[in-house]
């Protein structure tokens, strides 16, 4: 007898160099959930049509990527906490006519670090470099580990500065949240995670290696074949680096338990995309 599949997208424009369908083909091997996950093409004008398309012909979730995050916020009829403090959403789930939305990006993030690296964020000092939706996303998981200080730095510093009062309205907030500008920056600090666009356009942020400390991890939410020039900034200072790729999957492991209730194992889909499949 045939398998139904039950059907999951991830939407974008560009979306041809999209890992997202061979990460969740692995999970759903690994864990015997029978699904089938493809890319889509959205049009920038169209992507809120593309998605009511896929929902009304039966899709059970979806993943949003670049430029459609913001659109697809809007669109929902329910959203998770951490998808209303990012302002962006990331995993859709279609639920009795409704469109539920989630953000699993943050989560990615945090659980890459602190979990695959094993570095501890509590009561550590912490740089966040950038102030666009990665950051804003990252924001609450962040906190949530309840690091010492928060420094979040922006070339636009008003930018950080709004970033800082959406953390200070925060409930519960254990840590020091400041705002900064390139030039306030005041290191050492023990995690720092750049999450500006630098990288993507090979540009250097203008930072002194004073910023960090022997023991810190600098991490590029950026990821590839080639190091990025802040990890290689980071690695000529000596201290450990890594980069976006377990974020990527972590991210995508989080919604994958979001649709199915099961957590993949990210370890082995780790070494698969690092051997080889990144193109
Ligand atoms: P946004 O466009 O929302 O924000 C870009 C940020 O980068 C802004 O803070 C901007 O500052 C800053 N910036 C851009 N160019 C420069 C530059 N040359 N020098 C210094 N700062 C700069 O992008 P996102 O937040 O969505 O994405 C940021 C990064 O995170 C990207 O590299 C993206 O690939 C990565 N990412 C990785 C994910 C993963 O799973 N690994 C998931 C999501 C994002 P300003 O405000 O001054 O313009």
């Amino acid at each position: 007898m045939t398998k139904v599949l039950e059907q999951y997208r991830v939407f974008g424009n560009p979306i041809a160099h999209s890992k997202s369908p061979l990460i969740h083909g692995l999970f759903a091997e690994q864990t015997k959930q029978d699904i089938d996950y493809q890319k889509v093409l959205a049009p920038i004008d169209g992507f809120e049509e593309t998605v009511r398309g896929f929902m009304a012909a039966g899709g059970k979730g979806a993943n949003v990527t670049v430029p459609f995050k913001l659109e697809a916020f809007a669109m929902c009829d329910v959203l998770s906490e951490r998808a209303k403090i990012a302002g962006a959403v990331n995993t859709l789930s279609f639920q009795e006519g409704k469109i539920i939305g989630d953000n699993t990006d943050g989560a990615g993030l945090v659980r890459d670090i602190v979990v695959n690296a094993g570095f501890i964020i509590q009561e550590k000092r912490v740089l966040l470099l950038g102030a666009g939706g990665a950051s804003r996303g990252a924001l609450l998981p962040i906190l949530s580990q309840q690091p010492k200080e928060l420094v979040i730095a922006n070339r636009t510093r008003s930018k950080a500065e709004e970033l800082k009062q959406l953390a200070t309205s925060m409930s519960e907030l254990r840590t020091e949240v400041t705002a900064a500008s390139w030039e306030e920056i005041d290191g050492p600090f023990d995690l720092l995670i750049n999450a500006t666009s630098s990288s993507l356009q090979g540009e250097r942020l203008p930072l002194a290696s004073t910023v960090f400390g022997k023991q810190s991890l600098a991490y590029d939410m950026m990821y590839g074949a080639e190091r990025t020039v802040f990890l290689q900034f980071a690695q000529d200072a000596g201290v450990q680096v890594r980069d976006g790729l377990g974020m990527l999957i972590e991210q995508a492991a989080e919604a994958f338990y979001v649709w199915r209730g099961v957590r993949p194992e990210t370890e082995y889909v780790f070494k698969q995309l690092r051997e080889g499949a990144i193109g």
